[in-house]
């Protein structure tokens, strides 16, 4: 069998090797952090940081495909690792996906419907910023930010200058605040040739910035399910992408607005473990192998509910419930707002 490299070693690189595993193939991890959650099922490990060429070098000739579960990694080292094997998904979708206005205006020259947005670097920035698109609105880091950090709400202009100085200097993003009904995501693969499946879409419900639940079937009109699949095939065409993405939208009465994109295996895409045949993370070593997609067919309905930090005092009481499916992610110390597992309710599909 091969061997695929992943970049980064928490949890979803932990279940992406699991797939690998299960399918046949090996993983090797390359990870800065020490102990990571994908250590202990990886059949390698490189401990070693972004700017150690020789240890990039090394991992690269080790392995037959690279892939990756987070989006942040430095370009040198995209430079160096792809010098001698394919990176799947490619360079685009990182490029676009790493900055938040890059990301804001590729989805917008798509034609699809983004919050209104502008650039803030300055006070003078911000300024002008607030007086295009008001209030309610976000301040973000352009780079760098998940699970709501480097995120500041402002809800009049009074709030402007500590939100800027919450940013501590980073370039930043001002997104107008979008009143949504629902937050929905779809999980989209598309193969090495070009055939795109999809997962139903869910329905996320965000607590603090973090993701808490993800319920499938999502409350949609069937309209809106099947442009919420169309938009997401719409995006990994355009990027030629091999491999899961996950895609944020937004519903607003009839529309759908697209928050962000993550190109990779996503939290909200959890739920396939155990509501379809093939789940993302199976999905995504199918695409990066080359291998024919599962069609994304959803066999059981599902709450999928995440445990960060103290959470995890649930696990006793959830482990004598039937039909729910505990997924632990080994991690050595709970820490508040860290994700330390997640548990899938399972009911038949009606
Ligand atoms: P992730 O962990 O999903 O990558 P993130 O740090 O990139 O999170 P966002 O997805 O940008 O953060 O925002 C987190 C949550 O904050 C969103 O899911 C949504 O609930 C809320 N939010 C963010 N931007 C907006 C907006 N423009 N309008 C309304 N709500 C928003
Ligand atoms: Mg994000
Ligand atoms: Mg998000």
């Amino acid at each position: 069998g091969s061997i695929i490299g992943i970049l980064g070693g928490g949890q979803l690189g932990r279940m992406l090797s699991v797939a690998a595993s299960r399918l046949g193939y090996k993983t090797h991890i390359f990870e800065p952090g020490a102990n990571p959650p994908a250590g202990q099922v990886a059949d390698q490990v490189t401990t070693a940081v972004y700017e150690d060429e020789a240890a990039l070098l090394a991992f690269a000739q080790s392995v037959d495909v690279i892939t990756y579960e987070f989006e942040n990694i430095p370009t040198a080292a995209l430079d160096i690792l792809e010098a001698h094997r394919s990176i799947r998904p490619g360079r685009e979708a990182l490029r676009v996906s790493q900055d938040r206005i890059t990301e804001k205006e590729f989805l917008s020259e798509l034609g699809l419907e983004v919050a209104p947005f502008a650039a803030v670097q300055t006070a003078d920035d911000l300024h002008a910023a607030l007086e295009k698109i008001g209030t309610p609105s976000i301040l973000k880091t352009r780079r760098f930010g998940y699970d709501g950090k480097g995120q500041a709400r402002i809800n009049s202009a009074a709030d402007a200058a500590a939100a800027l100085s919450d940013m501590a200097g980073s370039p930043s993003v001002l997104e107008g605040f979008v009143k949504f009904s629902h937050e929905i995501s779809v999980i989209a693969a598309r193969g090495l040739n070009g055939e795109v499946a999809c997962f139903d879409p869910g329905e996320n419900v965000h607590v603090g910035g973090i993701l808490r639940t993800t319920t499938v079937p999502a409350t949609l009109p069937a309209r809106l399910r099947m442009d919420a699949v169309f938009i997401a095939s719409r995006i990994l065409n355009a990027l030629e992408y091999v491999g899961v993405m996950g895609v944020e939208l937004f519903v607003t009465g009839n529309t759908l607005v697209v928050n962000e994109i993550a190109p990779r295996v996503h939290n909200s895409g959890h739920w396939t473990q155990n509501g379809c045949a093939v789940d993302q993370f199976e999905q995504h070593i199918r695409a990066v192998v080359g291998l024919p997609l599962g069609d994304g067919k959803r066999h059981s309905d599902v709450v999928m509910e995440n445990l960060i930090g103290d959470d995890m005092d649930k696990v006793p009481a959830l482990l004598q419930e039937p039909h729910v499916a505990l997924h632990l992610y080994g991690k050595a110390e709970t820490k508040s707002g860290r994700k330390m597992g997640h548990f899938n309710r399972v009911a038949p599909s009606a």
